[in-house]
């Protein structure tokens, strides 16, 4: 039990490293913020950018962008998805998945996910042949990776490419292999609340040179796709150049040069949010009606937020626990609510795609309760955060839901 209340923000990032400071003040006194806009012999930031992230995740192709939506809309477009075309995804993600979907004309059907958050693969099956789709978007949605070989063989059976959404896995593996490299593309988001933080941004990676070359193109690159160092000879373009519209959505050399210093800290800062993760999860063991989900040993994640399960509790005793934690200065945010709030939002929200009920995935989400851990927080912080969720549901567990239980939901 502890009477202290916490203090610290949950949206609070840290600083951008003072290297990327300085290289961004470089960037405003020449003034050359264009990724195009070089002088004789100058390596544009991004360039730069594009050729350092693809060889920390041993791409061979990588490619900046205006946002991680942007990247899956330019990936799902780089491996053909067109018009009224059926792309699979999970049905826990964040709202820009369908989005992205539904930028490129394409129709998003949802897959049912598990307990342990991740997508369930005998649905998965019974979607892609029921609706012949051959895209999937898979959503490590809050960092939870499925088993990604067993992943990777069953989409080869069922004649599915992978497009990976690497939002909240940058910096993470699955069996030493870095996430996006799975799928034939990898995308990444650099926008604040993520790994690495621009504001916005966003990767695509793949081993690809047509659908590289396409991206690069899509992004708009004009005709100086030449100046790209982690994209395909000339020689895969010549094919694509006078057939692939330019939809600008390019990365520019100011948010390079903020990223370049951040994309060397990404091991340690997986160091330190595991060691908040763990720090929350040690609190939370053996809270009666509380579960935790099971990490598989093989997944290397980034602990960058915290998610946990309170299996069939009513929803006034969710929402007493959470407007009690509120009261406290933990901002819990729940899967379960009736109606979108802020970030949060349900596949089932997600009118224009007309999802069908998935029973599973409403049962998980309907006891599923999320958490930022900014890298602001120490670990006495998240031992003061765990002690006071856990008192909370212990007190609710006990009956104790009152008039709090109809509060208004958080941001
Ligand atoms: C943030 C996020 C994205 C990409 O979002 P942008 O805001 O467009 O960079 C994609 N998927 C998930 C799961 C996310 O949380």
């Amino acid at each position: 039990m502890t009477d202290a209340n916490f203090t610290g923000s949950f949206t609070q990032q840290e600083p951008i490293p003072e290297e990327g400071i300085a290289a961004a003040m470089e960037v405003l006194r020449h003034g050359r913020l264009h990724r195009y806009n070089t002088v004789s012999g100058e390596v544009a930031e991004t360039a730069l950018l594009e050729e350092e992230f693809a060889s920390l995740t041993g791409a061979r192709y990588a490619l900046a962008v205006s946002s991680g939506g942007y990247a899956m809309a330019t990936a799902l477009r780089a491996v053909g998805v067109g018009q009224g075309d059926t792309v699979l995804s999970n049905a826990f993600t964040l709202a820009p998945v369908p989005g992205a979907i539904a930028s490129v004309g394409g129709r998003p059907v949802f897959v049912e996910v598990t307990e342990d958050l991740t997508l369930d693969f005998g649905h998965l099956e019974s979607q892609a042949r029921a609706t012949g789709a051959k895209v999937l978007l898979l959503s490590h949605m809050r960092g939870h990776v499925c088993d990604m070989e067993a992943l990777m063989d069953l989409s080869s059976v069922l004649g599915l490419t992978v497009v990976e959404d690497c939002a909240h896995t940058m910096g993470a593996m699955w069996r030493g292999v870095p996430s996006g490299r799975h799928g034939t593309v990898g995308c990444f988001s650099m926008q604040t609340y993520k790994h690495v933080n621009a504001g916005e941004g966003g990767f695509v990676i793949t081993d690809d040179p047509d659908v590289a070359a396409r991206a690069v193109l899509l992004s708009g690159s004009y005709m100086l796709f030449s100046r790209h160092r982690a994209a395909p000879g000339p020689e895969h373009f010549e094919g694509l150049r006078l057939d692939t519209p330019n939809i600008s959505g390019r990365m520019d050399n100011l948010r390079a040069a903020i990223l370049r210093p951040q994309l060397k800290l990404l091991d340690d800062r997986r160091h330190r949010w595991r060691g908040l993760y763990e720090t929350i999860e040690t609190g939370l063991k053996g809270v009666p009606g509380l579960r935790l989900i099971v990490r598989p040993a093989e997944e290397d994640f980034v602990g960058s937020s915290f998610q946990f399960l309170l299996p069939d509790w009513d929803q006034a005793r969710i929402r007493s626990l959470i407007a009690r934690c509120s009261a406290r200065g933990v901002e819990l945010k729940w899967f379960g609510a009736p109606e979108p709030v802020a970030f949060t939002s349900r596949y089932d929200h997600w009118r224009y795609a007309s999802p069908e009920p998935l029973p599973q995935t409403d049962r998980v989400l309907a006891g599923l309760i999320d958490m930022r851990l900014p890298l602001t927080f120490s670990e006495s912080d998240c031992r003061l955060i765990s002690a006071i969720i856990r008192d909370e549901a212990m007190r609710v567990g006990q009956g104790e839901v009152e008039a709090v239980a109809h509060a208004p939901l958080a941001d």
